[in-house]
């Protein structure tokens, strides 16, 4: 790491593309906290708080749940963070949220130092999330509701209108660091170690 205690990772990619897992393993890392904003929200439905109740029909479509919800629970996380290292998976996921996140990120003092793009062809990523809901499923656990191929796809599409335009945002910003997220899970790993680390140095 850098002398900068501030460290501000994003993961961008499609569904299925590997984000969380990746992520948590760079958090460990580097001593980062991990947000999956994913996991919050599904956390909310678990506990059937009035927010799980309002957003568990969106994710079990597929759909993007309202930019306000998830402005107001990033800003609330980062807001007794000091400092701010933090690794954020599945957010941003639209323009509004990145205009927010910067904004937030700006009044900390700690602008996005890289955004990690793990890129996996389309035809692999539905088999990989149907893979999961089945691993899931034998393994005994809780299967998200949305890891079922027909809403799978939704989520690809959801993410290629809404969420893809992030990359020239990120690249524009000269923060974009692609990662080729094929291969094993050590392969792509050993590759975000490398890309980030270069990225930091420039
Ligand atoms: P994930 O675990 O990142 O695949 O997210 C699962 C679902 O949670 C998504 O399909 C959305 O319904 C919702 N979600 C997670 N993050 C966001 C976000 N940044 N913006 C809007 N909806 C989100």
């Amino acid at each position: 790491m850098t002398q900068d205690n501030n460290q501000v990772v994003i993961f961008l990619g499609p569904p299925g593309a590997g984000k969380g897992t990746q992520a948590e393993r760079l958090a460990a890392a580097h001593g980062l906290v991990k947000v999956s904003t994913g996991d919050i929200l599904r956390d909310h439905v678990a506990r059937e708080t009035e927010l799980g109740q309002q957003v568990a029909p969106i994710l079990a479509a597929g759909q993007l749940v309202p930019d306000e919800i998830l402005v107001a629970l990033i800003r609330d996380r980062l807001s007794s963070m000091e400092p701010v290292r933090i690794i954020f998976d599945g957010f941003p996921r639209t323009q509004a949220q990145a205009n927010a996140l910067d904004l937030l990120l700006e009044e900390l003092g700690a602008p996005v130092n890289a955004a990690v793009l793990l890129e996996v062809p389309d035809e692999e990523l539905i088999g990989r999330i149907v893979e999961r809901g089945r691993q899931a499923a034998a393994a005994g656990q809780p299967v998200r509701s949305d890891d079922t191929e027909e809403v799978a796809r939704r989520r690809q599409e959801v993410y290629r209108q809404e969420t893809a335009p992030l990359i020239k945002y990120y690249q524009q910003a000269g923060r974009l660091v692609e990662v080729d997220g094929t291969g094993s899970m050590d392969e792509v790993y050993g590759r975000i170690e490398n890309a980030v680390s270069v990225a930091r140095s420039r």
